[in-house]
């Protein structure tokens, strides 16, 4: 259970975020138990937070980078990632970063469209060199998340349609500077049931066996990442449940000899490690609401605002044991600015400490300084 160090925060310039180290390594320490096979890899999407003394610890624990970007790339060289180690994903891979990571070479390129395989390999032929690609494939999967986060439908942006992949896996056949080593699938994110993986898997099995058929085989299958966490029980559930996650694969997906899987996971990874930690300005009464105004808002925090999401408040300094019912918001100029509707929290007072969890994932690395405010710190245990 992270704890949290009020005499230290006493001195610390409010909102920052504040991340639990020993609960990053534990969870780092719980995937790696759970998926002790040689051919698992882990890559963690560096997307979720690339704080550079969070990138530290995941790279001492020999995972591997999932990058959708030439500045993400860079930070997971910056923070001692073998480029060996990285994957390049993204639909908009532009002619830069292309050029960048065929410089590094990086590991794999997971493709999203055919034009992309086709610069792709003009690129790497004009440089004399082979790229690594995957097909990312859209499978056609509904992950049962938030519409902005489900990935794998036919209507997302995502991924080479199935009828399209034959197609793609022809052009790479005839290029001599591409290489294709498998194929990459990425369903959606903060999926709480293990069934759309099971489906993930199901879908994977029919393609690696039709095209077994046609006497084509993958070195490596990318099922990506999305497994959840529990927003509701940061405490309870500090480490998401990796053995039932990883035992899905192990059960479902026929692995042919030889053959490599390697997972993206972001979230499950650095969100319940970190929490967004804000002083209350204000308590306001309202003719029906009573308001808690806190100098954290949407440019640090932004999944309430974007995705109607709900992050643990906690008061951290209250002195009372009755509790009030509060809507938190913070100070921008949007109403979508706000943290919690009819929250109920000991009475909560100016000054106070908040402690908004479970936000080490997409949190601080999403923050923007809209109203021209500064970023929030870090702070580690
Ligand atoms: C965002 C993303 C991930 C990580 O998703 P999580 O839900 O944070 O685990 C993995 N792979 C790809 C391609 C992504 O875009």
């Amino acid at each position: 259970m992270t704890e949290f160090p009020l005499k230290e925060f006493a001195s610390i310039k409010t909102p920052f975020y504040y991340y639990d180290k020993k609960l990053l390594v534990a969870t780092l320490d719980a995937i790696k138990k759970a998926s002790p096979e040689a051919e698992y890899h882990v890559h963690y999407a560096i997307k979720a937070n690339a704080n550079p003394e969070i990138l530290k610890y995941i790279c001492e624990a020999g995972f591997g980078v999932d990058c959708v970007s030439e500045g993400e790339i860079r930070a997971a060289l910056n923070a001692g990632f073998p480029a060996s180690g990285i994957v390049f994903a993204g639909v908009g891979k532009s002619d830069s970063e292309i050029d960048f990571a065929l410089d590094n070479d990086i590991a794999c390129f997971n493709v999203e469209s055919l034009p992309e395989l086709q610069l792709i390999e003009e690129m790497a032929a004009d440089k004399s060199k082979i790229a690594n690609v995957a097909l990312r494939v859209n499978p056609d999967i509904d992950a049962h998340t938030h519409h902005y986060i489900t990935t794998g439908l036919e209507e997302n942006k995502f991924g080479i349609d199935l009828k399209m992949l034959d197609e793609a896996i022809a052009y790479c056949a005839k290029q001599p500077s591409l290489r294709l080593i498998g194929l990459h699938f990425h369903i959606g994110s903060q999926i709480l049931t293990l069934e759309p993986f099971k489906v993930l898997c199901d879908r994977i099995n029919q393609l690696v066996d039709k095209y077994k058929d046609q006497g084509i085989h993958f070195e490596s299958i990318n099922v990506g990442g999305g497994l959840g966490v529990d927003y509701d029980n940061p405490d309870a559930n500090p480490i998401p449940d990796f053995k039932s996650y990883f035992d899905i694969f192990r059960t479902n997906l026929k692995l042919e000899q030889g053959m490599q899987l390697h997972f993206e996971l972001g979230r499950s990874i650095v969100a319940q490690c970190g929490s967004l930690i804000t002083k209350v300005l204000y308590v306001k009464e309202g003719l029906k609401k009573k308001f808690v105004i806190v100098d954290a808002g949407m440019t640090d925090l932004i999944r309430p605002a974007l995705y109607q999401a709900h992050h643990k408040i906690q008061n951290l300094t209250s002195k009372y044991t009755e509790n009030g019912v509060y809507d938190v918001v913070g100070p921008i100029c949007e109403s979508s600015d706000c943290f919690g509707t009819d929250e109920t929290l000991p009475i909560t007072q100016r000054g106070d400490l908040l402690a908004i969890r479970s936000a080490g994932a997409y949190g601080e690395i999403m923050a923007s300084q809209y109203n021209c405010r500064a970023l929030p710190g870090s702070v580690f245990n």
